[in-house]
């Protein structure tokens, strides 16, 4: 049987997310860095270690069936893949950002001006939406020194924490696009391609479910149970075990991570103790 080919970025950002996202679903492999490919000892996938700029066109060959890359370069590079699932991990935005003592009121600031990016297709998109007529330098790296250096009156480039337009003297004035990673995949698959991927996706949302969820459990006395179990949004109904102490019970459940912060004080409130939230491992639905 063939094996499926998964291309991920060899060396940067999203290399270690995307190996350790692949070890999650139980997927496995020998020892060895620096190598262009490296097969799994548990299941049918290889996997080629690539430039992320390369991934789309690679993949859209067919050279990978699969690959991982951030929302941003599959958009710039604009090949004939389809996204098939937002991976959770990669988050980034795609900003513009002027030096920090210019006044910024609105998009027409950029009218007329001239635009540093590694990402000219999604900026002339985006101008263009808006209806602003500005100049795209192209440059590949370093995108946030072109302003300082007179290349550029201001810039459109990857914005995590902030920090780096800081130390360079900018302020970020608009979000372009959000992006994450993504799991993309070549336009055709085999069918025993397509069953192997079918088995990857059902082990991705397993460990994503489990990722972005937590079980709960807590003490409550027997009459505060009702109320509780109105704020518990659980996956069916809570478990409810009782305590040896009378009058007490357990109450278990699944709860969303962000919901827990929401509902913590309110659980507080109706009456539960003790309570214990704890990571799962993997989650089927
Ligand atoms: P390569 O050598 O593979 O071309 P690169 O320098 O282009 O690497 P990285 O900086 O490793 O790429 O970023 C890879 C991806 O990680 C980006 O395309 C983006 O989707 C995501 N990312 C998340 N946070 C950031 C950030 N703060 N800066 C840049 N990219 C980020
Ligand atoms: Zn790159």
């Amino acid at each position: 049987m063939d094996k499926l080919k998964i291309a991920i970025q060899k060396k940067g950002r999203l290399s270690e997310h995307s190996l350790q996202m692949l070890e999650e679903c139980g997927i496995k492999f020998s020892n060895g860095t620096g190598k262009l490919k490296n097969e799994s000892k548990n299941f049918p996938l290889e996997v080629l270690f690539l430039r992320d700029d390369d991934i789309p066109y690679y993949v859209e060959r067919k050279v990978a069936d699969i690959g991982i890359v951030g929302e941003n370069v599959v958009l710039e590079h604009n090949r004939e893949i389809t996204i098939l699932e937002q991976l959770g991990f990669g988050g980034c935005r795609l900003s513009l950002a002027i030096p920090r003592e210019e006044k910024y009121n609105n998009l027409n600031w950029f009218s007329g001006k001239r635009i540093a990016t590694s990402y000219p297709n999604i900026l002339n998109d985006f101008f263009k939406k808006n209806g602003i007529n500005a100049d795209i330098e192209v440059i590949s790296g370093s995108v946030e020194i072109a302003p300082g250096i007179g290349l550029a009156d201001g810039i459109c480039d990857i914005v995590s924490t902030g920090s780096t337009l800081l130390s360079n003297g900018l302020h970020e004035v608009e979000t372009v696009i959000k992006s994450q990673a993504v799991l993309v995949s070549s336009k055709e698959l085999s069918d025993d391609k397509r069953q192997i991927l079918d088995r990857l996706l059902f082990r991705i949302s397993s460990t994503k479910n489990a990722a972005e969820n937590k079980y709960i459990l807590l003490n409550a006395p027997e009459d505060a149970v009702e109320e509780i179990c109105n704020i518990l949004p659980g996956m069916k109904s809570p478990t409810i075990l009782p305590l040896a102490i009378k009058g007490w019970c357990s109450l278990h459940s699944v709860i969303r991570e962000d919901d827990f912060w929401n509902v913590i004080s309110r659980l507080k409130k109706a009456g539960a103790e003790g309570i214990l939230v704890i990571p799962i491992e993997k989650m089927i639905l």
